[in-house]
């Protein structure tokens, strides 16, 4: 059977990962784990989500699934956050029996998640009319996700995957500051990477795998295989770890991206590829976020922003200028596409005026006055104007990424892109 699990979780604690950490581990009393655990990322525009819009399913050969509804149930019910206003629990339990006729319905149930907004009703409807096991607690606004997860167990060729080691920490430390060894981190990512990714920051010189929240994760360790993120986690030297699980993810995929014909269809809530012509110069406007505009070929214009915590990516955005060809990924919000990744595929050429060169000597002529003619020094040829020369932009054609710090889930490092057709700049 598979087990969707979604929505357990606080601001103040708990964590859906960690729950199905402790659930792979007692479920084994009722039968055999098949394949990995997953975490599968959903919407990341979601104004529900406590975090990182997670959801979890697990896969169980058992011969006493009622038994098993009853442990999941009575465990969500011990350990989610369920006086918290925003958590909803949901648990979904597609039987074997159902595998082939669900694995089509919650399959594109899994596509609308990550890419749409979806009404619990939907949820509810599917659970209704093929007799789905499940249970939702308080508005049940969980089964979303749960039913989500459920999709990707059933169909896990149909998506892009990566992995990620999770430790957690023994619950009397849950909520006071993680004693950890910052090197130890830097060493693994130096030893891992590029199998490995998004453990450090190298430019900004942070540990990004470690949650300051009140959550049960120690750290998470993400990349390419098991075999990778277990190495790399084995390396990290800090307080004792009380369990873990590797989760089989799509994050880091660019799953949640629609690809955009134009500026027009955007729509809040929602992310995508967009290309287009940069419109207008990048401000940066109070707080440090930096703003520009880009027009489609059919001449709508939309805001762009990289907000202040993309750092550093702040600096190659200022660089653009109108006229450059750019294709941008990233979420809308009010209207405006907030950048996780760009695609600069040509540069307008940058001009500027200077004296122009003796026609005759080569030497660089001099202003007899302003607004007067330029003379040559040498040999007294005179020109009648400045002359527009054609200089080197400051900036590379290729493909640009918000720095680790900054980075959504979801999104696809550049580490991992695969492209051949054109530079590749990964944020290290
Ligand atoms: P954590 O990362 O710590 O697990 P979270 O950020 O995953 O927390 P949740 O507590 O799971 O946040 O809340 C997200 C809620 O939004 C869940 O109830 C989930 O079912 C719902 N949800 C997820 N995707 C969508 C979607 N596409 N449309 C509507 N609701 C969604």
């Amino acid at each position: 059977m598979i087990i969707g699990i979604d929505d357990t979780d606080s601001n103040e604690g708990m964590c859906t990962t960690y729950l199905g950490a402790l659930l792979l581990e007692e479920l084994q009393a009722y039968g055999a784990v098949e394949t990995f655990p997953l975490l599968v990322r959903l919407n990341p525009t979601i104004p529900y989500k406590t975090r990182g819009n997670a959801a979890v399913a697990l896969k169980l050969k058992t011969v006493c699934p009622e038994k098993v509804i009853a442990h999941v149930i009575s465990r969500v019910e011990e350990l989610a956050r369920i006086e918290c206003e925003k958590t909803n629990p949901g648990v979904v339990f597609i039987l074997e029996k159902d595998y082939k006729i669900l694995k089509p319905v919650l399959g594109n149930f899994l596509e609308e998640a990550v890419r749409n907004v979806i009404e619990i009703q939907e949820a509810k409807s599917l659970i209704k009319e093929f007799e789905i096991s499940s249970k939702g607690f308080k508005n049940g606004r969980g089964l979303i996700g749960a039913l989500a997860a459920c999709g990707a167990m059933l169909n896990p060729e149909e998506w892009d995957h990566t992995f990620e080691h999770l430790a957690y920490r023994q619950k009397e430390r849950w909520g006071t500051p993680r004693e950890i060894e910052k090197e130890s981190f830097f060493e693994a990512d130096r030893k891992t990477y590029p199998g490995t990714w998004d453990t450090v920051d190298l430019t900004n010189r942070l540990v990004v795998c470690v949650p300051h929240s009140a959550d049960p994760v120690l750290f998470g360790i993400r990349g390419e295989t098991p075999t990778i993120v277990t190495e790399a986690a084995s390396m990290i030297k800090s307080e004792p770890v009380e369990r873990f699980a590797v989760y089989r993810t799509n994050q880091g995929t660019d799953m949640h991206l629609l690809s955009a014909a134009n500026a027009a269809e955007i729509r809040d809530m929602h992310s995508y590829m967009l290309e287009g012509m940069v419109s207008a110069f990048p401000k940066t406007i109070h707080g440090g976020h930096v703003i520009f505009s880009i027009r489609d070929n059919e001449g709508n214009e939309i805001d762009c922003a990289a907000f202040e915590p993309t750092k550093n990516f702040r600096a190659l955005v200022r660089k653009l200028m109108p006229g450059d060809k750019v294709v941008l990924s990233g979420s809308a919000s009010s209207g405006t596409l907030n950048i996780e990744k760009i695609e600069i595929k040509k540069l307008a050429p940058l001009h500027k005026e200077e004296n122009p060169k003796c026609p005759n000597c080569e030497k660089h002529m001099k202003s007899t006055g302003q607004g007067q003619q330029f003379r040559c020094k040498k040999c007294g040829t005179h020109v009648p104007s400045k002359v527009r020369c054609e200089v080197k932009r400051d900036l590379e054609t290729g493909l640009y990424e918000v720095p680790p710090c900054a980075r959504r889930h979801l999104a696809k490092p550049l580490v991992r892109e695969k492209r051949s057709d054109i530079g590749i700049h990964p944020a290290r």
